[in-house]
């Protein structure tokens, strides 16, 4: 079975998505959604995408008598997720959204009561999820290859451009670097390690104000505190380049991955050797699993359902808190 997927917010990412997806095997792009008239006739025009299958943010909700199209795949700024997310699973269609699946966990646990009620599935774009060399590392620290694992570091960065963007406007994207980028280090914690954290403390570093206004996060280091007694020390930045680095050690062995989330070639090693698979286009691998997590009722080995996007959700709410407190913030699911 094919999963017939509509993507709604014709962005940068979107179409990034829209290339990928001509690979896939097992998900089709069949639908547009734009509050831009003219992208929706050319995208139109490039994906060959039926006019019945097109609609506009008024029009969305018709989207509900459409049988050809299963899925809407929210690809909008942050701080739009949920209200779209939300009126799609009304529409009865399933919803996947990119992360960061909300601007806070309590817009993220509207998302999922929404999907629930109406008994559809809730996805979040964790693209790393289904990466070869990430699942490897994964399958060995599970195999107990690095033994006890006690630490993770993440890092997690790049410099922003444009200071009017919507990334730099709280509204849109409900803070800065941290719910961009930091949230893979927070991510990546969670997968590497295996355990959620149950404790947080964090510290802000901001060296332009005027770029980075009230709200929105520039750099920001943060610790977290697992149930088996490993900690995680993470930074998030958007003034710096070149960081993009997961390194995990057990009492047995590590594990280290650097590029650890861009778009790839990722690249891994352990104290083993090398950890080396073919270049994969993370988006076709994702859409493709997603489609058996959809129609197949497929269990992925990492998850990526909404209440997996609600636990990184909480562990952002705790680490703003943290750096507004100083202390330690408990973290609880
Ligand atoms: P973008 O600015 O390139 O695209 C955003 C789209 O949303 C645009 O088409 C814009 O027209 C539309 N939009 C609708 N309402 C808008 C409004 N009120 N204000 C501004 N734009 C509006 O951004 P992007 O890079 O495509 O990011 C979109 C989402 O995808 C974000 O949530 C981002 O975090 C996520 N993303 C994920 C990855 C990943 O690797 N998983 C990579 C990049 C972006």
């Amino acid at each position: 079975p094919v999963l017939r997927v509509a993507i709604l917010g014709l962005g940068s990412y979107g179409e990034r998505v829209a290339e990928a997806m001509k690979d896939c095997q097992r998900a089709k792009l069949v639908g547009l959604v734009s509050g831009t008239p003219a992208k929706l006739k050319t995208w139109q025009a490039k994906y060959g995408i039926a006019e019945k299958n097109c609609y506009n943010y008024e029009t969305l909700d018709q989207i509900k008598n459409n049988p050809d199209i299963d899925a809407v795949y929210v690809i909008t700024p942050n701080g739009l997720h949920k209200d779209f997310s939300v009126r799609v699973a009304k529409a009865g269609k399933h919803v996947i959204c990119e992360k960061p699946m909300a601007n806070d966990a309590k817009e993220a646990q509207q998302m999922v009561d929404a999907c629930k009620a109406a008994k559809v599935k809730l996805l979040i774009g964790y693209r790393m999820h289904f990466e070869p060399i990430t699942l490897d590392i994964v399958h060995k620290r599970k195999a107990g290859d690095f033994g006890k694992v006690l630490f993770f570091q993440g890092l997690s960065g790049f410099i922003i451009g444009d200071p009017t963007q919507w990334r730099l406007n709280k509204k849109l994207a409900g803070g800065g670097a941290m719910m961009d980028i930091g949230i893979y280090s927070i991510n990546g914690s969670r997968y590497m390690i295996g355990e959620d954290p149950i404790w947080v403390t964090a510290q802000e570093v901001k060296t332009n104000p005027e770029k980075f206004k009230e709200g929105v996060d520039e750099t920001i280091t943060f610790q977290l505190g697992f149930p088996g007694g490993a900690v995680a020390s993470c930074l998030s930045t958007y003034s710096l380049n070149n960081l993009d680095r997961f390194f995990l050690d057990g009492d047995k062995g590590y594990a280290e991955m650097g590029p650890s989330t861009g778009y790839g070639p990722i690249k891994g090693r352990t104290n083993k050797g090398e950890v080396t698979y073919p270049h994969v286009t993370h988006q076709t691998v994702q859409m493709d699993e997603m489609s058996d997590i959809i129609l197949k009722g497929k269990q992925p080995e990492i998850p990526v359902d909404g209440e997996e996007g609600l636990k990184d959700m909480k562990i952002v709410d705790a680490i703003f808190q943290a750096v507004k407190t100083g202390g330690k913030v408990a973290i609880k699911y």
